[in-house]
């Protein structure tokens, strides 16, 4: 078994990355990019022409399929993409588009398709997830926040949190319960909700790294017309967990540990040329690491094969979530050990700063990887129960 590129891939991959040096990149070397796993606010500047000529290309959603407007690419292209330009730092599309564009495309009808799909492609419209609750996270079915019918709209009331960018967001894709009485899974719809609503309140919520990236949304008799509702009323938990089966596929995320665990690499060879040598108990850790991403990048491999075939990956896409996201703070934590007292600064100097090593921030943004998109332990438990045939516990 050979895990290289087809002549065929290859040659995408060329043409990709030209893609990426042409209008990304510009000069930048691999040293000048951003920390991969600091969660920074876009660069406006930076990312608007960049979507623009994605968009020209038909690169925003490029294996949408060309009715709607995407690049029909196969499986296996769109991957070769997504490493390199995860491999760049470079934005694939505005925020959440890829969870809730082929959500809209199996289950929205043709007016809903025309109405959001263009302005997607267009990189014109950002997107955020309104699914959790304070209540309802892991048990997400139990979700509260109420909509009622009256006339040709939705009233919503209740609140969502941990809601990424919806700061910046231009509509929120959320559940809601639309008959409380019915057993919990059949009570929920999925509506489409422009932020601009009167009665929505976005307020801010601080991660641990100081940084703002989720919030709270409040609904206040928030009208949404019937017409945004995605699929039947009271059927919107299996729309939901179609866009929960496309979260769980990521497969940037093992790009982005690799990135790291080269960067660390570099570090370490580093100090050694300045007379720094780590000790010999972290350059083992490093080989670890090393271990661990290799196996990261199968798991990886494996979802991917599995939608090359059609498949829809279920536990193979919670086995790839669970081991990158508690690989990703294995590797944060092995940068604070290499680093030892610089690493703990927020924007170290020296080799550290040279180096981009800033094991301090991807030891506190990390954290949250095995929370979002569902726990380590939910997942283990999809493994079980799906994966292994385990009785539920
Ligand atoms: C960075 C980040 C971004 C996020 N972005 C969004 C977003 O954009 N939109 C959105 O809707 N949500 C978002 N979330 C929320 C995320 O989906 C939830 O945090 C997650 O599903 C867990 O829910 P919870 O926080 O309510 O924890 P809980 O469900 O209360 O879980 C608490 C603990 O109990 C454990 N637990 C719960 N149930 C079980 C069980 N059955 N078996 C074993 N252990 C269990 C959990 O594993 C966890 O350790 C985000 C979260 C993070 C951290």
């Amino acid at each position: 078994m050979r895990f290289t590129d087809t002549p065929e891939l290859a040659e995408w991959r060329t043409t990709v990355k030209g893609f990426i040096d042409d209008n990304w990149k510009q000069g930048r070397t691999d040293d000048d990019e951003d920390n991969p796993m600091e969660e920074a606010a876009p660069d406006e500047s930076r990312v608007k022409p960049w979507l623009d000529k994605l968009a020209d290309s038909g690169w925003i959603a490029p294996a949408w399929p060309k009715k709607y407007g995407g690049a029909d690419m196969s499986v296996l292209e769109q991957f070769v993409l997504s490493q390199e330009f995860t491999e760049a730092g470079a934005p694939t599309s505005r925020q959440m588009l890829n969870l809730v564009g082929p959500t809209i495309m199996l289950h929205g009808t043709d007016e809903q398709k025309a109405e959001h799909l263009p302005p997607m492609l267009r990189g014109e419209v950002a997107w955020c997830q309104g699914f959790s609750e304070p209540g309802s996270g892991s048990d997400l079915a139990s979700l509260q926040t109420r909509a009622v019918r009256d006339g040709d709209d939705y009233v919503i009331n209740g609140q969502k949190i941990w809601t990424s960018g919806a700061h910046r967001a231009d509509w929120m894709f959320v559940l809601t319960r639309t008959d409380p009485d019915a057993p919990k899974h059949r009570g929920i719809s999925y509506l489409l909700l422009d932020m601009k609503s009167p009665g929505v309140t976005v307020r801010p919520l601080t991660n641990l790294a100081n940084g703002h990236i989720f919030n709270e949304v409040f609904f206040e008799d928030v009208r949404v017309p019937v017409r945004n509702r995605i699929g039947e009323e009271n059927r919107g938990w299996y729309v939901g967990t179609t866009t929960l089966d496309f979260e769980r596929s990521n497969i940037a995320r093992v790009v982005n540990i690799e990135k790291q665990v080269r960067r660390l690499n570099r570090y370490v060879k580093a100090r050694a040329t300045a007379g720094q040598p780590v000790r010999d108990a972290f350059r083992l850790e490093m080989v670890d690491r090393a271990v661990e991403t290799s196996v990261c990048a199968l798991l990886s491999f494996q979802v991917v094969s599995i939608q090359a075939r059609g498949g829809v990956p279920n536990m193979e896409a919670s086995m790839n979530k669970m081991y990158g996201s508690e690989l990703q703070q294995r590797v944060a934590a092995t940068a604070m050990h290499l680093t030892g007292m610089a690493g703990q600064l927020r924007r170290p100097s020296g080799i550290e700063g040279d180096l981009k090593v800033r094991a301090a921030m991807d030891y506190m943004t990390t954290v949250s990887a095995t929370i979002a998109a569902g726990t380590s332990e939910i997942q283990r438990n999809i493994i079980a129960t799906r994966g292994l045939g385990l009785p539920r516990g």
